[in-house]
């Protein structure tokens, strides 16, 4: 059965100082938790320049994630990281296609092709992401846009490297806007999503896959969310930052 999941995205937020007190609170306060970890996991991406030092204090409960990664293994590619140099610092899971990355960096499919494809090669676990922008959920066309992403990147793998990979649904005109997708249009689409798979991979793949919501989810409005059969969890950018709603996010997940 798919793990259900809580992830948190720090984005370009935090210094040092700052990241480590968030790490250290999440840390004790996920420690006074009781939840199944076969069946349940934590994972927090904080910025590159804080992996090592949050690695080192970290609770053994929560993974850890890059934001990005290279899409090449490594030599003349001036300010990027790779995969090999992640994982020497504890990383375990790579954010990838995340909007922010589409459009501001121009983040294609044929690249983030290779980048899921590397990051699986060497052992890191992506978390891939897709949505629609505003435009497009209002001509309808979301279910083309999420399964256009879905088949030029993921559908391109091998079935056991599919099987690799936690999928993020995060509707772009949901993301940091305080707007969220209400639990039935986020229902609607996962379970479009899982049947995309289903048609793909088959069955019992499709049952396995984990996919997170995401888009201004916070304490007030997760309930709906995470009670929804296709919704295995959260992919969480703002709320995020503040460790008693990650916290509480949570225990909202662990509950259903
Ligand atoms: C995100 O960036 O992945 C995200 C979901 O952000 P927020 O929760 O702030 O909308």
């Amino acid at each position: 059965m798919r793990k259900k999941i809580v992830a948190g995205n720090w984005k370009m937020n935090t210094n040092i100082q700052e990241g480590l007190q968030l790490a250290d609170d999440v840390s004790s306060m996920i420690e006074e938790l009781n939840y199944d970890e076969n069946k349940f996991g934590v994972i927090i991406a904080p910025p590159y320049t804080h992996l090592y030092a949050i690695a080192q204090i970290l609770s053994p409960k929560i993974g850890l994630s890059s934001q990005n990664i290279a899409a090449y293994e490594n030599g003349a590619y001036t300010g990027e990281i790779s995969t090999e140099m992640a994982k020497s610092v504890g990383v375990q899971y790579v954010i990838l296609g995340h909007s922010e990355r589409r459009k501001y960096f121009a983040e294609g499919s044929s690249e983030l092709l290779a980048k899921v494809k590397l990051s699986i090669k060497d052992n890191l676990t992506p978390i891939f992401c897709i949505g629609e922008v505003l435009e497009e959920r209002n001509a309808g066309k979301h279910f083309e846009v999420v399964e256009r992403q879905i088949k030029e990147v993921l559908f391109e793998l091998p079935k056991n490297d599919f099987e690799k990979v936690i999928i993020a649904y995060e509707p772009v005109w949901a993301i940091g806007t305080g707007e969220t997708a209400s639990p039935e249009q986020a229902q609607e689409i996962h379970s479009f999503i899982r049947k995309l798979i289903v048609d793909k991979f088959g069955n019992e793949t499709a049952e396995n896959t984990t996919i997170l919501y995401g888009g201004s989810c916070k304490p007030s409005n997760a309930d709906g969310l995470f009670s929804q059969a296709d919704i295995d969890g959260g992919l969480i950018g703002g709320a995020s930052l503040k460790a008693k709603d990650f916290i509480e996010l949570i225990k909202i997940r662990t509950k259903y």
